[in-house]
């Protein structure tokens, strides 16, 4: 089979991108600033709704086959895709807000894990090595050659972190970002023989590894969305939006484009001229 074609923006399309990112920052800040014990994730919806029509922006989330919500809200041995509604949080408990913008057309898409209250140290560690495996990820973009150096960057990464090893989940993987939401190339979280397409000055891309604690079989429940882990485990993601141009990388979806966590990896990134 043919693989779809990979859409190359325009340095005024990602300059676009780079504002619907700027609306879902606000957004999911507003969204991770509500969560508390005793908070429904429908009004963590409603939080995150509410900063995207003030900005005019509108929900990428929101119908898409049919998706109820303008975030998924993946708790505990929830993976992804999880639908906000009258699940109340409670103390310990590990939540991924996983969120988009679309303005004037141009889509981010960007996820965040937060732990409610006091949290379990092996929690903490899983969130913490989820969302440095996404900036090795995100540096490789930006070092490497091919998007499969993104996968091999996550994965060596988590192999490399000491202690209780974690699983990278391999049923659900990023992807191309642009005019819409989930375009051609497939991002692996996981190295494998195939290197993929060129990383090309054009090419916008979500990284987002999901890890957990457990085995990395996963089943989708009876809602048709909500995906949990086989084995009831703890999961967690992370995700940023990342334009890729002629002068370095941007990361659409952070406020500084990356440049705090990137610089310890070796990474200047550039916004997009
Ligand atoms: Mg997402
Ligand atoms: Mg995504």
């Amino acid at each position: 089979m043919a693989q779809p074609r990979i859409q190359y923006k325009t340095n005024a399309q990602m300059r676009t991108m780079r504002e619907a990112g700027l609306v879902l920052i606000k957004a999911l800040d507003a969204a991770v600033e509500a969560v508390r014990p005793g908070i429904t994730t429908a009004e963590l919806d409603k939080v995150f709704a509410a900063v995207l029509a003030e900005a005019g922006a509108t929900s990428n989330f929101l119908g898409y086959y049919g998706f109820p919500a303008t975030i998924c809200t993946s708790v505990n041995e929830e993976v992804v895709h999880g639908i906000p509604g009258s699940r109340v949080l409670g103390e310990g408990d590990i939540i991924s807000i996983d969120g988009g913008a679309v303005v004037n057309g141009w889509h981010s898409d960007s996820a965040r894990t937060v732990i409610v209250g006091a949290a379990d140290p092996e929690d903490q560690r899983l969130s913490d090595v989820t969302e440095n495996a996404m900036w090795h990820g995100i540096a490789a973009a930006a070092k490497g050659r091919f998007v499969g150096d993104i996968g091999a960057a996550v994965d060596d990464y988590v192999s490399s972190v000491p202690g209780k090893p974690l699983g990278i989940l391999e049923d659900y993987v990023g992807h191309g970002i642009g005019s819409e939401m989930h375009q051609a190339p497939d991002v692996l979280n996981y190295r494998t023989s195939h290197r993929g397409p060129k990383l090309k000055p054009g090419m916008c891309l979500a990284i987002e590894p999901m890890l957990v604690r457990g085995g990395i079989e996963t089943k989708t429940l009876e809602d048709d969305w909500t995906v949990v882990t086989t084995d009831g485990a703890r999961s967690c993601q992370w995700e940023h939006s990342v334009a890729i141009h002629e002068k370095g990388i941007w990361v659409l979806t952070a406020p500084d484009g990356g440049a705090s966590r990137l610089a310890p990896l070796g990474v200047t990134p550039v916004p997009i001229p």
